[in-house]
């Protein structure tokens, strides 16, 4: 069930084309959003466009920044801004202790600055329901990636899957559904029984080294560095590593380039390969947790 959203007031902050789509959904459900670092995307009826983070921070009931979160001086990624969207310190000041912030993921200066200030801060990258549901549009990714980077077809192909959690196992499975033989390669045993009872070949993380010279695409997802030196040494030449885990990935890129074999970070998929899929996601995922954090803010009060 999707929630209703009348009478709340959101600021949509910066973010890709995953906004784009965002917004219209939001609206739709009652909300009235004011949008900063926007001014370049195209039109959306009843957007309110603000100059700066400043003035919306004071207007808005809850702030939704973008799932890349920022860089280590706090500026947030707006591609459709003119000018820079910066969260610093003047700006977490101003927000009012009631007003939760979301962001896909919060740095450990900005989680300690506002714990200081007495800010919310709600990650929202990891919560399952998004996650699981990102993993299909990062698997698409991923596998379109494979597909550009290899002279082969993914059908009949030896493809490991390092890590078998929410992205995991949704590409494996995808990668099984195009024909080929699927690696499924995890920690826990029970993941491994689960990988053996779904058509995967089951290879422990420590039994890796002995088996990942017959791999000839390598997608992982354990956010590692299982992609060691020794790792690459066992590896065919002419092996693809499609690195999908959070920076800077689980593979020494640098040794890899060294090797020869191609290696591929592939960050931020689903804003790139399927931003309107991916829009929706967020706005299928957010109305909950917004009033879920309106909730708790009012019952805090
Ligand atoms: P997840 O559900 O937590 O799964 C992570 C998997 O990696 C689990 O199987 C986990 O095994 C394994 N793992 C974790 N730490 C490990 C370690 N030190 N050594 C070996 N294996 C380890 O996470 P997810 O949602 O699938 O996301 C996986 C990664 O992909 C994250 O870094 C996430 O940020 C990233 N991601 C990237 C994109 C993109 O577009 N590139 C999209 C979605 C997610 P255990 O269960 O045994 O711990």
């Amino acid at each position: 069930m999707v929630a209703g959203l009348k009478g709340i007031r959101l600021a949509v902050v910066g973010g890709d084309d995953r906004e784009i789509y965002l917004i219209p959904e939001l609206q739709k459900l009652g909300a009235y959003i004011v949008g900063v670092g926007l001014e370049k995307a195209p039109p959306i009826p009843g957007l309110t466009l603000v100059g700066t983070l400043l003035e919306a921070v004071s207007q808005v009931d809850v702030l939704l920044f973008p799932m890349f979160g920022t860089d280590e001086r706090g500026l947030v990624k707006a591609k459709y801004g003119n000018s820079p969207v910066v969260l610093n310190k003047e700006v977490l000041q101003a927000i009012p202790s009631k007003v939760p912030l979301c962001i896909g993921w919060a740095r450990q200066a900005l989680k300690s600055a506002a714990d200081m200030l007495g800010i919310r801060i709600v990650e929202t990258a990891n919560l399952p329901e998004l996650a699981i549901l990102n993993s299909i549009p990062s698997a698409e990714g991923a596998i379109q990636m494979a597909m550009e980077a290899t002279p082969i077809t993914l059908h009949g192909s030896q493809s490991f899957v390092i890590g078998l959690g929410r992205t995991g196992w949704t590409l494996a499975r995808m990668l099984m559904g195009i024909g080929a033989h699927v690696t499924g390669v995890a920690r826990k045993s029970a993941d491994l029984a689960r990988a053996a009872e779904m058509g995967f070949q089951p290879v422990h993380l420590s039994d890796l080294e002995d088996q990942i010279g017959r791999a000839e695409i390598v997608f992982n997802t354990a956010p590692a560095p299982v992609l060691d030196r020794v790792m690459l040494e066992m590896m065919a030449r002419d092996a693809v590593i499609i690195d999908l885990a959070s920076l800077p990935g689980g593979t020494d890129f640098e040794y890899a380039q060294m090797l020869g074999i191609k290696a591929l970070l592939a960050p931020g998929l689903p804003g790139i390969v399927a931003p309107k899929t991916a829009g929706k996601i967020l706005a299928q995922v957010y109305p909950q947790l917004i009033l879920r954090q309106l909730s708790t803010v009012n019952a805090l009060v």
